[in-house]
């Protein structure tokens, strides 16, 4: 977790988008894939006015972008890969890769203004939203529901007490004049919600019904490890985070009818690229009819997981594959559960955010979108590592392991749960994997040169932010395009 959220620290903005200028002679880029990283590049080189093609081997573009939701699917990889198509009604969906956008991502959220994708909140912290715990290490407030509310209030109540005591008691180490103390009494009591009169902090109808649950409990339990008296400007606790309105795909789509349906071909699995001092042959092939397509251009930037280059049939030199191999994916995985009723929102008053637990299911999340309507896509189970063997199982295994964790929390989630689908992105074609893990700079250094025509783009080669992020991809996808537009203007 430690290590996790300096990395999230750390995922800071693109910087400035490339201000460039010209148009060289020999203009025809292909870019193979897609996702976010290589539809930025294609858009600002069509801006440029270069001869543009992008090749894609899904039916829809966006990559790890993606948003489930009716007619979706994919079929596993591995012996026995299952095969699952999404039933949900129309307009139910759940973001199975990106899903939030803190405000300081200002490349990404740029490129929604541009292209005029609605955006929405993003509802990352509420104080409805229940804390729930399991075993020893949570001692007494072990496997109950208790509201971030009421964690909120207990922590800072109590020790706002502490600290009038304190001040009562003249044992403040801190040079305050009489005047001050009075003021800091008077916030703290306000602050905290004690009582004015006996200067204690007892129950209050704000924190919701019943006692106050005693300071060194919540402590024990961890649940003050929850609390920041303000939300980080970067990272997964951001605020305020942002979604486009109907699904993360909105942006990549947006992107594509920028850029046009004739740039873009789909079903065109990218199988060898080969360069020489004239040029780059590019062989894809159509996984609908299996058909084989050369294609030649001037120069190509690889927008492709490195998981799948290291696999492909191209000339780079062999210090570029050794680097390209090196770079490790994660296994992050989604659970969407469609629900008949947002029972959390009727039963619960719970509207978005996220259950705080330490239940084997990672992330378990309500939707920012759509409240008040009848049904919607709960995010089961999010986690960026392996959760015991759950990936090896059969899916309805995997949604059962959810439905038994969540069921602690939310009895009603059984009757009514409609269908659910699990994205394991190891498991995903033309994925391989989640996000890039690559931190080390040096690494992301090498993987980003240009080799004579070729360079790569995707978010693993981010010089700024993390490959963790969309606005990763979107400052690789910077580089790439200065790089490649700096290699065709010197011709
Ligand atoms: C679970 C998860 C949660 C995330 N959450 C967030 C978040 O909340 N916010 C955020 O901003 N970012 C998030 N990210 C990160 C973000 O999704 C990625 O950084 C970004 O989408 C990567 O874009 P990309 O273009 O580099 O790669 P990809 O999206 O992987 O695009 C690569 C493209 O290449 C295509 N392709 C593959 N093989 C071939 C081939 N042989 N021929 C042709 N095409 C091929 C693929 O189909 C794909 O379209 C998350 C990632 C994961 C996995």
């Amino acid at each position: 977790m430690t290590a996790l959220s300096s990395w999230d620290l750390m995922a800071e903005g693109a910087g400035q988008r490339p201000a460039l200028t010209g148009r060289p002679a020999k203009a025809r880029v292909l870019i193979l894939g897609a996702g976010t990283s290589g539809l930025v590049v294609a858009h600002e080189l069509v801006k440029l006015g270069y001869d543009v093609h992008v090749l894609e081997a899904r039916n829809r573009v966006g990559g790890i972008a993606w948003s489930v939701r009716k007619g979706a699917t994919h079929t596993e990889l591995g012996p026995g890969g299952e095969t699952q198509v999404c039933t949900w009604d129309e307009g139910q969906y759940v973001n199975a890769g990106a899903w939030r956008i803190p405000h300081s991502h200002s490349g990404i959220l740029g490129y929604c203004r541009e292209l005029g994708v609605p955006m929405q909140v993003f509802l990352n912290d509420s104080d409805a939203n229940y804390f729930y715990y399991e075993g020893a290490a949570a001692g007494t407030l072990a496997n109950r529901k208790i509201r971030m509310r009421e964690v909120k209030a207990d922590i800072t109540g109590q020790v706002n007490e502490l600290l009038v005591k304190a001040i009562d008691q003249k044992q403040l180490d801190l040079p305050m004049t009489a005047d001050d103390q009075k003021r800091l009494t008077d916030f703290l009591v306000r602050q905290g919600y004690m009582d004015a009169s006996t200067r204690t902090y007892k129950a209050f109808a704000d924190r919701g019904e019943g006692d106050p649950l005693k300071l060194a409990a919540l402590l024990e339990a961890g649940f003050g490890n929850r609390l920041r008296s303000v939300p980080p400007m970067e990272g997964t606790a951001a605020a305020p985070m942002f979604q486009p309105v109907g699904g993360m795909d909105q942006i990549c789509q947006a992107f594509a009818r920028a850029i046009g349906p004739k740039r873009l071909t789909f079903n065109a699995a990218v199988e060898s690229v080969h360069q020489d001092d004239t040029g780059v042959k590019v062989v894809y092939k159509n996984t609908k009819t299996g058909k084989k397509t050369e294609l030649t251009a001037d120069y190509v930037v690889a927008c492709l997981p490195l998981s799948i280059l290291s696999g492909i049939d191209i000339n780079l030199s062999d210090t570029m594959m050794q680097a390209v191999k090196r770079v490790t994916y994660s296994d992050s995985a989604k659970i969407g559960l469609a629900m008949k009723r947002r029972f959390w929102e009727e039963d619960d008053r719970i509207f978005g955010g996220h259950l705080y637990s330490d239940l084997p299911i990672g992330q378990f999340s309500y939707p920012s979108h759509d409240y008040f309507t009848k049904k919607g896509v709960l995010l089961g189970l999010y986690s960026n590592g392996p959760i015991a063997d759950l990936i090896e199982r059969p899916i309805a295994q995997r949604v059962e392991h959810v439905l038994t964790h969540a069921s602690k929390v939310h009895p009603q989630i059984r009757a009514e749960f409609e269908s659910a689908y699990a994205v394991f992105w190891k498991k995903v074609p033309y994925s391989n994997g989640g996000y890039a893990t690559v931190r080390a700079v040096s690494l992301r250094e090498q993987i980003s040169k240009v080799e004579n025509r070729i360079v790569i783009g995707s978010a693993a080669t981010a010089p700024r932010s993390l490959p963790d992020w969309q606005e990763g991809a979107v400052a690789a996808g910077w580089q790439a395009l200065q790089s490649v537009h700096e290699r065709a203007m010197r011709g």
